[in-house]
């Protein structure tokens, strides 16, 4: 089926969605994103995404165009239009096309481009890798050191997916010159020992992941303990579990880090009960 995308406030079916080649996005990486949930054709925490992207665009000083009720309504209509029950929407806002390439911003008369699309995901809810869990590398952290803003400059991210596949697993997390974990290649990265949930604190280090702020809300009113701090692949190793979240993964947990077990080498009690809390929970707040 052709999706049907959104383009600077036009539904386009997806071959005739059309960007300029000066666009900053596509030439300077210039550009913030947002990925929301959809379960049962609903959004999930919505504002938690737009509060961020609200954010990344101030730090970059780039004026979003389009207000947060349209943006919300939108995003209904593309559900809607594509038929989606479980799945994504890929949100995009670049500083447009100023007509040629300069490394200058432009000015403020150079509409920003707004392009989303879907991307329909019938078992996330049932994803077989949260049954068996996944298998991790640690590779070192080389990106920008402004990972909190969620630009689209994806290059080192994608080189750490292909250094986990080239390894045959299915991710990598990044390490910072400490030799600590900051996060995974496109998700918050935690483990637990007891009763604690241990994970990097906020800061220009890290992105702010929406569902770890709803995951660490969730552990705490569960009785469960959080430290926030960093932790090293030795530490994820002695440990009784670990786990990533992200919104397209929810709470996803991790058997193996440097090809050593982690825990009993299976899903652990404490990622799978609160990747349920989250599950249920996100799913009778959605919108
Ligand atoms: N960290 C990075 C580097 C990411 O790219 C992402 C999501 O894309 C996350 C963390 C998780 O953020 P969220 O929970 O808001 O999806």
């Amino acid at each position: 089926m052709t999706r049907t995308v959104y383009l600077n406030g036009d539904y386009l079916p997806e071959t005739e969605a059309k960007v300029s080649i000066f666009d900053r996005g596509f030439l300077m990486a210039d550009g913030v994103y947002e990925v929301t949930s959809v379960l049962d054709g609903k959004l999930i925490d919505f504002d938690g995404h737009v509060k961020r992207l609200t954010r990344s665009l101030g730090e970059l000083e780039l004026t979003c165009p389009i207000g947060e009720g349209e943006l919300l309504a939108m995003h209904r209509e593309l559900v809607a239009r594509n038929g989606i029950d479980q799945g994504m929407i890929y949100l995009q806002i670049t500083r447009g096309n100023p007509g040629d390439r300069s490394f200058l911003f432009p000015d403020a008369s150079v509409p920003a481009t707004v392009v989303a699309f879907t991307q329909d995901i019938p078992n996330m809810i049932d994803a077989p890798a949260a049954k068996t869990g996944i298998k991790i590398i640690t590779i070192p952290d080389l990106r920008w050191s402004r990972v909190d803003i969620k630009t689209v400059q994806l290059l080192y991210p994608s080189m750490g997916k292909m250094a986990a596949k080239k390894a045959g697993v299915d991710d990598s997390w990044f390490t910072d010159e400490a030799g600590r974990v900051t996060e995974g290649t496109s998700n918050n990265a935690y483990i637990v020992k007891g009763n604690r949930i241990i994970t990097r604190a906020l800061g220009n280090d890290i992105l702010h992941g929406i569902t770890r702020a709803a995951v660490l809300r969730f552990a705490r009113e569960a009785q469960f303990e959080v430290e926030e701090r960093p932790f090293t692949p030795e530490e994820a190793k002695g440990s009784d579990e670990a786990f990533s979240t992200a919104a397209s993964l929810f709470v996803m947990p991790v058997v193996e880090v440097d090809g050593k077990p982690v825990g009993t080498g299976k899903p652990g009690p404490v990622a799978t009960r609160l990747r349920e809390i989250y599950i249920d929970e996100m799913r009778r707040a959605a919108i």
